[in-house]
């Protein structure tokens, strides 16, 4: 069936990023409700015919922890992506509503996860490059599958052109420029799933807090600190990176008006993370994570051990001794999440 701009009517808004943005919608030829993704693309003609042969492809992936594809056009300037609608949405929205989330079901999320990206590699060689909690949905059948994931070189390229694919999930060996490799999006993976269990992102000021504070990488010998609550995806722009701007000293900042905060914040375009009055560039943020030991899932002892044992083995800074999603398959505490019998569906319709 060929998907028409004009056929389609909108009934919400589910959120926007930074590629774009997605509206729930009806198709009303088939009466099919659907996710569609606008993404303006800034490219010629040519290029944008290109993304769409790529997202084409999309409609060979068939996995129940893939999203599945409608299908895609151009709406000029735009392309828009139609896909599965997931009606409990992301895994971010999910535990920014309901807090923490139970680390069995945390164990489901994993599961799917490993699933769907050992079902991309393994039959089709793709990567998928952008694991995060909002890049994860869940639906009231209490179905976990994945999305955004990069079929499309022409699109990542195209996306690229204005903004560094750079955020906070990335593995230190992507920082440092090395290629993606399947063991990039487990490290993701690992960073996404103490995201979950702590209802918070995991970078952040009480971690730096435990530390030795004689020591150059300090969170607390910058600027500002990570912001407490989840930070999401961050990006940067191109634009921004050049000089590096001086960080300012804390007593400055704190003596800033709350106006002349949002606004500096909306200069410096997404660069900074914020929370509390304070903020850490994304580049020091990105020097954490290669220089520090990665996080963990703390306190210890309040998570099943086997749990304790999967995120590190996910969170091994080199990615040689990192294992790929489907070797992390027959870890322990995915097996366990296999066989347990902890009721998605249940859990799902709690909110
Ligand atoms: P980024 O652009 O950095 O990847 P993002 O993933 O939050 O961030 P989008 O991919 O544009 O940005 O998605 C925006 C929001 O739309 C998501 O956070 C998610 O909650 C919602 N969403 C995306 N796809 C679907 C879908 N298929 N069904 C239901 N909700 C969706
Ligand atoms: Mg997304």
């Amino acid at each position: 069936f060929e998907l028409r701009n004009e056929d389609f009517v909108d009934l919400r808004d589910l959120g926007a990023g930074n590629g774009g943005s997605v509206k729930k919608v009806e198709h009303t030829p088939t009466k099919t409700i659907m996710a569609k993704k606008t993404v303006l693309i800034d490219a010629k003609p040519s290029v944008k015919k290109q993304i769409l042969r790529e997202l084409q492809f999309m409609h060979n992936c068939h996995s129940r922890y893939i999203i599945s594809f409608h299908g895609a056009f151009l709406a000029d300037p735009n392309i828009c992506i139609c896909m599965e609608f997931m009606d409990k949405g992301s895994l971010d929205g999910i535990y920014k509503k309901i807090g923490p989330i139970d680390i069995d079901i945390v164990g489901k999320v994993a599961l799917s996860v490993l699933e769907g990206l050992t079902y991309l590699y393994d039959e089709h060689r793709i990567i998928h490059r952008d694991i995060k909690p909002s890049n994860i949905l869940c639906n009231s059948r209490g179905e976990i599958k994945i999305c955004d994931f990069g079929v499309s070189g022409e699109l990542i390229n195209s996306i690229a052109d204005t903004f560094v694919g750079t955020s906070t999930y990335m593995s230190p060996e992507r920082i440092q420029g090395a290629q993606y490799t399947v063991k990039s999006d487990v490290w993701s993976l690992g960073i996404s799933l103490i995201e979950l269990a702590l209802g918070r992102f995991p970078f952040s000021q009480s971690e730096s807090d435990s530390e030795d504070s004689d020591n150059d990488s300090d969170l607390s010998d910058y600027e500002g600190t990570l912001s407490p609550r989840p930070a999401g995806s961050v990006q940067l722009d191109l634009a921004e990176i050049g000089p590096l701007r001086p960080r300012r000293k804390k007593s400055e900042a704190g003596a800033k008006s709350d106006k002349a905060k949002k606004k500096e914040k909306r200069k410096s375009k997404g660069v900074s993370l914020q929370g509390g009055g304070m903020t850490m560039s994304i580049l020091e943020l990105l020097q954490h994570i290669v220089n520090e030991p990665a996080p963990r899932l703390t306190p210890e002892g309040r998570y099943p051990k086997s749990a304790e044992v999967f995120i590190d083995a996910c969170l091994l800074k080199d990615p040689d001794e990192r294992q790929t999603p489907k070797d992390l398959l027959r870890h322990e505490w995915i097996e366990n999440s296999r066989f347990s019998s902890v009721d998605v569906q249940a859990w799902a319709s709690t909110f």
